[in-house]
């Protein structure tokens, strides 16, 4: 893949959804033969067939060389050559592994702003929805479509014909064939379908039109219109992609990519910055921060703050005190039950200091408070002896 379609593929795939696609085997079927191309500017369906898995092989070869040849702007002849060496890549195949009669439809889309380049072979099919109204961009080759256009039948009588299935053109057979090109000039607002048809032979162009009219995501657009091809049978292989024309040109859609990453790289740097500095904030607070705490009856001294982050603990023990917390003021003594948090160190040594002293007086005036009991007593007791004394004498 080049460069350039790479960068216009990156743009469109994280610009929010400007394509939706999806493929399913259907109800009948015993294998899925359709293949797609969703790489923007390109966008392709290929129905295979051919039977004995030899479909699947010719849709499959013909995309991997569609995918390798095509040009990365809306030159149609361009992309007609890549549908040509595409035809050529499954002759060669088919001769080469002997599965002589397989085939594939090829509908082929360059995406290019509002250019389109389109190189078709067989009956899957190109639409636009225009205004909100549904334009076939392809013509089918195949032998319903020339009866229609003779007059011989209805396009309503062609969808329950026995020979619905005949296509008169496909890549796989004939060296010489050639797709038919087109050329599209759409506008930002329109919306492209490419499908195979277990689409368009299962589900009437009304109600294709409305469903790419109802549905604004352009995802849920392409699963819905698979969806109701089962519901209405799903007797094909039924492939899908749905893509919303932005109107920008391959330069613009250039620009923006540019412009994009630009921001991209702006935001993440901004984001990494915050990031770095609020992790430095936080480790230094956690490297200078403190707090005290009762454990096992004693004051200790914690360097950090208490809890984890992301279960990562942010502290680590200092200092376990001789301070009792008995010893503390009852209001005291409750606050450092939950923990009592400083700014650093010191602030923490500090209080340590305050609660020694305080703890430090407290048995002082209880032994103070004890020594004046029993001199007390002491007195009492001399007093009572002397009186005994003189009352002897
Ligand atoms: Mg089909």
């Amino acid at each position: 893949m080049s460069k350039k379609r790479r960068a216009l593929k990156d743009r469109l795939a994280h610009s929010n959804a400007l394509f939706g696609s999806r493929t399913d085997i259907g109800c009948i079927r015993e294998r899925n033969e359709d293949s797609l191309v969703v790489s923007p500017p390109l966008f392709s369906v290929a129905d295979g067939m051919g039977g004995h898995a030899a479909g699947d092989v010719a849709s499959e070869v013909a995309v991997r060389t569609l995918q390798s040849k095509a040009p990365d702007s809306a030159d149609v002849d361009a992309l007609g050559e890549a549908v040509i060496a595409a035809n050529h890549a499954v002759i060669n195949e088919a001769r080469r592994a002997g599965l002589q009669g397989m085939g594939t439809t090829m509908t082929a889309v360059i995406v290019d702003g509002d250019r389109l380049a389109i190189a078709h072979v067989g009956d899957s099919r190109a639409y636009l929805l225009h205004h909100g109204k549904l334009q076939q961009l392809t013509r089918d080759h195949s032998l319903m479509a020339d009866m229609i256009e003779a007059g011989r039948l209805t396009p309503e009588e062609a969808r329950h014909h026995p020979n619905r299935s005949i296509i008169t053109r496909a890549l796989g057979s004939d060296p010489n064939m050639e797709p038919d090109l087109y050329e599209v000039t759409a506008s930002a607002g329109d919306r492209l379908l490419i499908c195979s048809d277990g689409l368009s032979s299962m589900i009437e162009d009304e109600a294709i039109q409305s469903e790419l009219a109802r549905i604004r995501d352009p995802q849920r657009c392409a699963s819905a219109l698979v969806n109701d091809a089962i519901a209405a049978g799903g007797l094909d292989n039924v492939t899908v992609i749905v893509v919303d024309i932005s109107g920008d040109s391959l330069m613009q859609q250039k620009k923006h990519v540019r412009r994009s990453r630009a921001w991209f790289i702006a935001i993440m740097l901004a984001l990494v910055t915050i990031l770095a500095g609020a992790g430095y904030a936080l480790y230094s607070y956690t490297h200078t921060a403190a707090y005290l705490i009762a454990e096992n009856g004693k004051v200790v001294v914690y360097q950090g703050v208490p809890g984890s982050v992301m279960g990562l603990e942010m502290h680590w023990l200092d200092h376990e005190t001789d301070v009792s917390v008995d010893d503390l003021q009852p209001g005291v003594k409750s606050r450092i039950e939950s923990g009592i948090t400083v700014d650093n160190l010191d602030e923490a040594n500090n209080l340590v200091s305050d609660y020694e002293a305080a703890a430090a007086s407290k048995k002082a005036a209880a032994a103070k408070a004890s020594s004046t009991s029993t001199t007390a007593t002491s007195t009492s007791s001399s007093t009572v002896s002397a009186t005994t004394g003189s009352s002897s004498r």
